[in-house]
């Protein structure tokens, strides 16, 4: 999976290797960084390895690995610091992604298909259609449900086709308790991060009007003040959005490493082009990320440039 995994990313590992497991694989499941506590209910969760913490443990599993499944990302750099490692790599390496443009020569073998609604819902299409549905119980379940509810921002993005609802349908039948894993993702914070959200709102959010356009700035000292962890960002890049006539709306974070970008977008501004030409990034069409080595106050500008750029684009 890719870093800083989603539950899109933990779902569809977790779904994966469960039915590999009951196949009688041995199977590792390695996230390249940390991940939020409100993934770790996942079945299965508890076994994931740490890349950073357990770099040495991982790096024999993939040392002996047969297989390895790339899941939620399809270019290398996206695993941080194992990307020399899988680049070394002389095993099979198969893709499930639905991200733009893959890195395809990287795969032996590869699903790419930008018009799913998330890995996870590959995966349940992998399973099925290898004759392995009969596999899925009420936890594999569980991990696919939370990776589509997790990419279609609850069935509200255009991705969310009706074969998404026919899974669910399906999963339903497997015992699925879908309130439940709503709780999980979405009710399971500390009273910091709410009250985080409540300054950033007031003070951090710019609006552009002339360009329909917003803009999030985060400085390191917000993320300490608020005790901020891994996960308690997600979701926050959306809420511009929610303003009459935003189309962009761009969030930055101060990280130690980098200064990493979000972004959002609404209808016909294509913001996988806009990463992946101003920030190093890429993405879907209407939810993209990148990255800049710029001091926060040098990438605010690079944006507020790139705003003026695609004026156009942005009526
Ligand atoms: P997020 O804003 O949630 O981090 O990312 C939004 C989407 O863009 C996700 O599907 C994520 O996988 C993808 N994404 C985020 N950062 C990058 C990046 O640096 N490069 C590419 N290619 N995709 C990214
Ligand atoms: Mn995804």
């Amino acid at each position: 999976m890719h870093q800083k995994p989603d539950p899109d990313a933990m779902g569809a590992s977790l779904a994966l290797a469960g039915v590999l497991s009951k196949l009688g694989h041995s199977v590792d499941v390695i996230s390249p960084t940390n991940w939020p506590d409100f993934l770790k209910w996942m079945p299965g969760a508890k076994a994931v390895i740490d890349y950073e913490s357990s770099k040495e443990k991982a790096n024999n599993i993939l040392d002996t690995a047969e297989w390895l499944f790339c899941l939620d990302f399809n270019a290398l750099y996206r695993t941080k610091s194992m990307t020399k490692k899988l680049t070394e790599m002389k095993c099979l390496k198969v893709l499930i992604d639905h991200h733009e443009q893959p890195e395809t020569t990287v795969f032996d073998y590869g699903i790419s298909n930008t018009c799913k609604s998330s890995t996870a819902e590959m995966v349940y299409d992998f399973i099925a259609e290898s004759g392995n549905e009969s596999l899925i119980d009420e936890n594999i379940a569980s991990c696919i449900y939370a990776g589509i509810i997790g990419d279609t921002g609850s069935f509200r993005f255009p991705a969310t086709s009706g074969r998404v609802h026919e899974i669910v349908a399906r999963l339903k039948e497997k015992g699925l308790k879908h309130s439940l894993i709503h709780e999980h993702l979405y009710d399971n914070f500390l009273e910091d991060r709410l009250r985080f959200i409540g300054h950033i709102l007031l003070n951090r959010m710019e609006i552009f009007y002339e360009y329909n356009a917003a803009l999030i700035a985060i400085p390191k000292s917000d993320l300490l003040k608020f005790n901020v962890r891994t996960g308690d960002t997600e979701g926050l890049v959306n809420y511009p959005l929610t303003i009459q006539g935003i189309k962009l709306s761009g969030l930055v974070i101060d990280r130690d490493e980098e200064r990493k970008w979000s972004f959002r977008s609404k209808g016909s501004f294509d913001v996988n082009t806009f990463a992946r030409k101003y920030f190093n990034g890429g993405g879907h069409f209407n939810a993209s990320g990148g990255r800049s080595p710029e001091t926060l106050q040098k990438t605010v500008q690079t944006f507020k440039k790139a705003l003026q750029e695609n004026e156009s684009q942005l009526q």
